[in-house]
């Protein structure tokens, strides 16, 4: 196993994030390798953590004062033994292919959490949309789309929106993949209600991981209501999470995006949750705005030098990084378990460090990682794909109900998989054990392709 991560890191050594991910995985599995000497003998580990495709390509786009821009687009097609390949796409200055491809990686056993039928891909570019008009917006959409189009299909490779990529950003990646290909089909998910979307989709990452947070919660016998809640991030997931925690009855005393955070000693209620939507997905403005409409907020600017993100210092029960990779260092992680707080549920993917993930899991706290805790997003995406399929709307509640029994399979299948491993608890063995063997069975099944 130790072979198999430094010859990754030797072929590519820049990869950081790439190689953190695959290292996680790669320790929680040990056991199921040494169950199963066919997994040795047929190389699985060597082929999960090399992508089946990697495509690399130009972005021109000319911006409002006529000026030509030249970005990089990316698309990892990591992994279809159980569906098309499936995932987000991401539109940030930070991304890179070692971003892209770790993002693939975690898509891969996330998706195959759900039980559906979705392989793992992702991609993007570090085209930064931010003060950007949206008439640019439409320009770079339209030249990414302009190279990927060939690439994917509704049977191929199903991308959807990650950080960058909300309702906006799809529709015009849809616009020009249809006029492309002269097709309507279910080629992109997160689209809009309209035009063959699904209901519940934007909601779906921030509730599932509020729903799997309820399951962590049930199984100490306890619940949400009541509890003071960190959240981190002010995009979609956050939003919803918010939303979702407000309506089981929590409190939420922080929001932040890549500028600083908010702290609200009151709670956000749904009527200031609601002026954040507007700040965010209107204005598209900075958090910092929301205490010019509630002044006994605090606003606390992010500092690059600082060795530690003094959002997670508040006193609180549960926090909820919903933001990005790597938000949650070791020491965030200790300050964080002893002011308080015993559960951590993961809107982000991949927001705790490797050492921050050994002090949850080492105080024994509730700690769901994101590819279980954050899989309702991509779930409700699958559910795009199969009412795209049949040419048919399902009723929200329909869509509701559906997430809410996916998240609780997942809990389930974490706390099964981590027991029959004699983890009892841990989920992030939990859901690589599980996510893992169904992967490696399927591509067992289908012979050496
Ligand atoms: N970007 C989301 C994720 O990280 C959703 C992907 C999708 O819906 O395909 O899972």
């Amino acid at each position: 196993m130790e072979q198999i991560v430094s010859r990754i890191v030797q072929r590519d050594p820049e990869q950081k994030e790439f190689h953190q991910a695959v290292h996680e995985v790669l320790e929680t599995v040990r056991p199921v390798l040494e169950r199963n000497p066919e997994f040795r003998k047929q190389a699985v580990l060597e082929r999960v953590v090399e992508p089946e495709r990697v495509l690399m390509f130009r972005v021109p786009w000319m911006d409002d004062q006529g000026q030509v821009h030249v970005n990089r687009g990316f698309r990892v097609e990591m992994n279809s033994a159980i569906g098309p390949y499936k995932g987000g796409l991401r539109f940030h200055p930070s991304v890179s292919l070692s971003i892209i491809k770790f993002l693939a990686f975690e898509q891969v056993f996330k998706n195959s959490l759900t039980t559906l039928h979705m392989g793992g891909g992702k991609g993007g570019s570090d085209f930064d949309p931010k003060g950007r008009s949206d008439a640019e917006v439409m320009r770079f959409c339209q030249a990414f789309m302009a190279e990927l189009f060939r690439h994917i299909g509704p049977n191929t490779d199903v991308p959807a929106g990650d950080i960058g990529v909300g309702g906006r950003e799809i529709g015009y990646l849809f616009g020009m993949y249809k006029k492309l290909r002269n097709e309507f089909t279910g080629v992109l998910t997160g689209k809009s209600l309209a035009w063959g979307g699904s209901l519940i989709r934007p909601e779906a990452t921030g509730y599932g991981v509020v729903y799997f947070a309820a399951e962590m919660l049930a199984t100490r016998g306890d619940r949400l209501e009541g509890k003071n809640c960190l959240v981190s991030g002010s995009g979609n997931v956050a939003q919803f999470t918010t939303e979702k925690i407000l309506e089981m009855g929590g409190r939420v005393l922080t929001l932040s995006d890549s500028s600083g955070y908010i702290f609200d000693e009151e709670g956000i209620d749904h009527e200031k949750l609601n002026h954040v939507k507007e700040i965010k997905n209107i204005r598209r403005g900075r958090i910092r705005e929301y205490c010019q409409r509630y002044p006994a907020a605090v606003y606390v600017e992010a500092d690059p030098d600082l060795e530690y993100n003094p959002l997670w210092t508040h006193r609180a029960d549960c926090a909820f990084p919903s933001a990005t990779q790597n938000e949650i260092n070791a020491r965030d992680a200790q300050t964080m378990v002893e002011n308080g707080v015993f559960l951590v549920c993961e809107g982000a993917n991949m927001p705790s460090a490797p050492s921050a993930v050994e002090v949850f899991v080492e105080q024994k706290i509730l700690y769901g990682p994101g590819k279980a805790a954050n899989a309702g997003g991509v779930a409700v995406s699958g559910l795009e794909m199969a009412q795209n399929s049949m040419r048919l709307n399902w009723p929200r509640a329909e869509v509701d109900e559906r997430l809410q029994q996916i998240m609780k399979c997942i809990h389930k299948t974490c706390v099964d998989a981590s027991a029959e491993y004699g983890m009892e608890g841990n989920y992030v063995a939990g859901a690589n054990i599980a996510g893992f063997v169904n992967v490696v069975n399927a591509m067992l099944d289908q012979g050496l392709v």
